[in-house]
């Protein structure tokens, strides 16, 4: 068993929360935050090991409140996971610069945010930030104008942020999902999309909330401890064949 503790954004559910259940399996201090309080409680009640932050990771003062809060009830830092965030899809013409201020707020801000906050409880412990960005921000297609660009920032944010860290011994790495059956994928995916998709990946399926949490987790974890500014595609392969979406 290890003392250390992992704050995990956006945990109330999807990707987020099979990362949160992974790390409690692996023996970690878990600390999940969501605005989402509803869903937040629910998942804490049936998990009272772990602590439970009801903030938005796009306001800063919320963001300092998470810190405060985290090292009050486990006295260190050892991970940070950028997992927060939230898709909108529409061609170029109808994102009014409100939707592209509300993906910018969750996906490019709150990362930035969290990760500053973290920076020097993460340098007492020499440890890791990983981002969790998209196979979005890798490669672009139609729809994405928003999204996509906000997770191609977090690419960039991640590779900005391990230069700068680096000196003090904080790695800081990427995973570009795949798309997964979370509320936030099936809310923008049409069947047209999904269709593409299958076509598209080499695997032929979408990925596993479990799939992703595994490779953040690794990230995180002392096994990855000579990898930083990398960008890991977990996608079935999709990044590597070039074939395109509608
Ligand atoms: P999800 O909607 O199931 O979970 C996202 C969680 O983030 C929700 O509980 C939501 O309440 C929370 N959240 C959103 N904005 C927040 C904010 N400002 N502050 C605090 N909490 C906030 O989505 P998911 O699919 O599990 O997504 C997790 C991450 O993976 C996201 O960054 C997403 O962009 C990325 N991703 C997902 C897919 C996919 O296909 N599911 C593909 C590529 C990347």
């Amino acid at each position: 068993m290890t003392e250390k503790c992992v704050i995990v954004t956006g945990a109330a559910r999807g990707i987020g929360l099979a990362s949160a259940d992974l790390f409690r399996e692996e023996g970690w201090k878990v600390v999940i935050v969501d605005r989402d309080r509803g869903a937040l409680d629910e998942v804490a009640a049936a998990r009272p090991d772990l602590l439970a932050l009801p903030h938005d990771v796009s306001d800063p003062d919320q963001v300092a409140a998470m810190l405060r809060d985290t090292l009050a009830w486990a006295g260190r830092l050892d991970a940070l996971v950028n997992n927060a965030g939230v898709a909108e899809f529409g061609p170029i013409r109808d994102c009014d610069f409100a939707m592209w201020r509300r993906v910018m707020a969750t996906n490019l801000d709150g990362v930035f945010l969290c990760s500053q906050a973290c920076t020097e409880a993460l340098a007492a412990t020499r440890g890791a930030i990983v981002n969790i960005a998209s196979i979005s921000g890798l490669r672009a297609s139609t729809l994405r104008v928003a999204y996509g660009t906000s997770k191609a920032a977090v690419i960039q944010l991640t590779k900005q942020y391990a230069a700068e860290l680096g000196e003090v011994g904080v790695r800081v790495n990427c995973v570009a999902p795949g798309p997964v059956r979370t509320k936030l994928a099936m809310a923008v995916h049409s069947q047209e999309i999904i269709d593409a998709y299958h076509d598209a990946i080499p695997l032929n399926r979408y990925g596993s909330e479990r799939e992703l949490a595994e490779a953040i987790v690794f990230l995180a974890s002392e096994r990855a401890s000579y990898v930083t500014g990398q960008v890991l595609a977990v996608d079935g392969g999709f990044d590597s064949t070039g074939v395109g979406l509608p």
